[in-house]
């Protein structure tokens, strides 16, 4: 039988998401051998659906998320792939940044390498092995066999929080009460579309901004109301909720990423129900771009160009942490003394049942995230990045989003480094250090 490969690092992350990237480079700019297992062969997880990054505004409009995450959105605009935060009319947000998602992959991965951070794709994280309140390696799948990553410090970035639930941490799936999750939604983008055209015969909520390459500007991020065509959109399986709405973005001339095709009522962490999703959603893909070509002003002449590598899933589990954002943290925009990422970003619930997008501003345009609710209650040398936090509905609702997560992963990756120059547990540093740290470095911008 061959042998286990095994490997040593400070730090192991888990996820090339949002959550785990940002680790990633921190620690590794800070001196510490980081590894970064990713199960794809992409960094930045969720945002290849095809999506514009919220968050790194407040909902005043002030930037409340600088460091590596920052640096990320300049490169990519350096680069002529994205418009830097953008402000939306008659939207429910005050911004968002869109993004070319390969040059966002380009950056990301430029970045990763400068850092030294060695890179393991296509390996699935399977197995922790727990010694009391330690987790003293995880197990994982790839190509070339198994491999046992061992070290001081983790960070589960998953999403799922696969690390953390494998490892016994006590953990909720979906919304509290009768653990439904929000639904899951595929990616699809069709060309050539007359976006003015579009927008003046369905276009509700706007973003502007004046894409590469071009003079003028155009719409970059969009709310596109389908009310007239319900019944028709209905059947093909598409849920429009009961506003009627759809969004999307275009970051090139005539090139536009949906964000319609929601499947409701499944459970993206059930490999089972996951399989389903993907396969009814990749058929009504192909409808709803018939439908679109065939209705919808502006896209006469489209076609798919692209659909997402995988379904897009918004909620999963969330971990039992040590503590938990909650609703009044969010509504009163409360920011603890112990905060390590502002989230500005209004609480989003699609619901899980009727598929339908309900927003809510937050108390004084932003709230706090603890750094204990990265913590899980059962061990100390774990953190849990993304969207897998600690969270109540609400607060999961706004925290979840890329702009954020980014924060909260470069939070992460300072209290690895933190934790290893003082010989602690990465889950027993005191947050209100590391904001300390945050703050003099202008990563967390209060
Ligand atoms: C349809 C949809 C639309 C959204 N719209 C927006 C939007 O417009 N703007 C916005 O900012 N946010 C949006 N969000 C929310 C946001 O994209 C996610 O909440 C965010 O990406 C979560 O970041 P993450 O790093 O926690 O997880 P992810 O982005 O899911 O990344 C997790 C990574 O971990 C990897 N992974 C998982 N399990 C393992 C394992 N066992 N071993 C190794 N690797 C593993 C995955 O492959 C993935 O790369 C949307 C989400 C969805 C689903």
């Amino acid at each position: 039988m061959q042998e286990t490969l095994k490997q040593h690092y400070d730090l192991v992350v888990f996820g090339a998401g949002p959550g785990g990237l940002s680790a990633a480079i921190v620690a590794a700019r800070r001196g510490l051998r980081v590894a970064l297992v990713e199960r794809s062969a992409m960094v930045a997880g969720t945002v290849n659906v095809g999506l514009c990054l919220h968050g790194f505004q407040d909902d005043h409009g002030n930037r409340v998320v600088g460091g590596v995450s920052w640096e990320l959105i300049q490169r990519c605009i350096d680069e002529g792939g994205s418009t830097g935060p953008t402000h939306l009319q008659n939207a429910h947000m005050y911004s968002t940044t869109p993004v070319d998602m390969a040059v966002l992959q380009k950056c990301a991965l430029d970045m990763l390498e400068e850092a030294g951070v060695e890179c393991w794709f296509h390996t699935l994280a399977t197995e922790p092995i727990v010694e009391g309140r330690r987790l003293a390696s995880v197990k994982a799948w790839s190509n070339s066999g198994e491999i046992e990553f061992i070290a001081r410090s983790f960070v589960d970035a998953t999403g799922h929080a696969d690390i953390a639930f494998r490892a016994g941490v006590p953990v909720r799936s979906g919304r509290f009460g009768d653990g439904a999750m929000q639904p899951m939604t595929l990616g699809l983008s069709m060309a050539p579309v007359d976006i003015t055209r579009m927008m003046e015969a369905i276009g509700e909520g706007f973003g502007m901004a004046v894409k590469p390459g071009m003079d003028a500007e155009d719409y970059v991020w969009f709310a596109l109301n389908f009310t007239p065509w319900r019944e028709q959109v209905e059947k093909i399986g598409i849920r429009l909720g009961d506003k009627g709405t759809c969004w999307g973005n275009s970051i090139y001339p005539k090139i536009v990423n949906l964000n319609a095709v929601k499947i409701i009522g499944m459970n993206g962490a059930d490999a089972r129900e996951l399989s389903r999703a993907e396969v009814a959603s990749r058929r009504i893909a192909v409808e709803f771009a018939k439908f679109m070509r065939e209705n919808i002003p502006g896209f006469e002449e489209a076609y798919i160009t692209r659909t997402s590598p995988y379904i897009g899933i918004r909620e999963t589990r969330h971990i039992d942490g040590v503590y938990t954002l909650s609703d009044e943290d969010a509504i009163e925009g409360h920011i603890p003394d112990d905060s390590i990422a502002l989230c500005g970003y209004p609480i989003d619930i699609h619901d899980p049942i009727d598929g339908a997008a309900r927003f809510q501003r937050v108390g004084g345009g932003r709230f706090g995230i603890s750094f204990k609710s990265l913590v899980p209650t059962t061990l100390d040398n774990l953190l849990v990045s993304g969207r897998g936090i600690s969270a109540s509905d609400q607060a999961f609702g706004s925290v979840r989003v890329m702009g954020t997560c980014l924060a909260i992963g470069e939070a992460c990756g300072y209290a690895a480094a933190m934790s290893k120059d003082t010989n602690a547990n990465i889950g027993e540093m005191d947050g209100v250090v590391v904001r300390s740290a945050l703050e003099d470095a202008g990563v967390m911008m209060v």
